[in-house]
């Protein structure tokens, strides 16, 4: 029998924890909140940035909301992250991505403070080495999903297709720490469906909807789906092509509500850390 892995369900138990959470600090006089800006009025920002409210909402931490116009300039934007930094009532500032062309989104990420933002490089180093810090929220999640799940990691070949910067490197790093045995497949590696075969854990943040068939699976691995797409009838699907895929494994997520749904939810467990520290 496949275990469809439920990330809705599994994200409202981590939001309802974090929601007791935080009326706990707020006995002790303790507030959070996240500035989320946006800049220029792409719909799908405009949808994760609302979603990010929402949840701020429900656990009840405070969203502060920055709105900003699409020929917002560079300088403009860093002094407003500037402004931010300084703010001690606010725990966390999220830049939703992608940026207009005129700012360098390296740039704006970079002048976040560490302690507030996942992205930084600082964060980076210290997931590398294994020390405390905010960890990119996609790969958390994932990491949520199997622990919560009841599917083990350690000593368990993960294969994770991509190595973006947000996704596939975090994620191999987090593997790691799981100890799990852990190889990342990118656009350059050779014999993908043979190597695929050989994951117990097949991790696919490949960005092609439906890429991912019944070719790449091992008998009883388990399969996360990072991919949000949209297909011809304007469906959203993921990398993996799930209905051929999931008779094959022994758990995999949907799309929509596996991983993404967690996205948010990490983003709220990283709030409310830093308003614990
Ligand atoms: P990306 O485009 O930055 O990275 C894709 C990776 O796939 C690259 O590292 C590339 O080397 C690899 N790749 C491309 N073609 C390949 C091939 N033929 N064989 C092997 N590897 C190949 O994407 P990303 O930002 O890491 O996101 C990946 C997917 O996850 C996208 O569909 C994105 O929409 C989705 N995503 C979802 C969430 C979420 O909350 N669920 C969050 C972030 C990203």
């Amino acid at each position: 029998m496949t275990q469809i892995i439920d990330g809705k369900k599994i994200s409202q138990e981590i939001k309802d924890e974090l929601r007791e959470q935080v009326a706990e600090q707020k006995k002790l006089g303790k507030e959070a909140a996240l500035a989320v800006i946006q800049v220029g009025t792409d719909p799908a920002s405009s949808v994760y940035v609302n979603n990010k409210k929402k949840a701020c909402a429900y656990i009840g931490i405070g969203s502060l909301s920055y709105e900003l116009p699409e020929e917002t300039t560079e300088e403009e934007l860093l002094a407003l992250v500037e402004k931010l930094n300084g703010d001690a009532s606010v725990n966390g500032i999220l830049v939703q991505l992608p940026l207009p062309a005129q700012i360098n989104a390296d740039k704006v990420i970079r002048a976040i403070a560490p302690e507030k933002d996942g992205f930084h490089p600082e964060n980076v180093g210290k997931l590398v080495i294994g020390e405390p810090g905010f960890v990119s929220c996609t790969p958390a999640g994932i990491i949520q999903l199997l622990k919560r799940s009841g599917i083990k990691m350690e000593g368990k070949h993960c294969v994770i297709i991509g190595r973006s910067n947000i996704v596939g490197k975090p994620m191999a790093l987090l593997m790691l720490r799981e100890n799990a045995t852990v190889t990342i497949a990118h656009s350059k590696t050779q014999n993908l469906p043979e190597l695929c075969k050989t994951a117990d854990i097949l991790i696919v943040a490949i960005g092609k909807p439906q890429f991912i068939t019944a070719d790449y699976i091992k008998e009883g691995a388990v399969v996360i789906d990072v991919g949000i797409h949209r297909d011809e009838n304007n469906k959203l699907c993921g990398d993996v092509r799930y209905d051929e895929v999931a008779p094959h494994t022994s758990a995999i997520t949907p799309v929509p509500g596996g991983v993404g749904p967690m996205t948010i939810a990490m983003l709220m467990h990283n709030c409310v850390e830093s308003m614990l520290q």
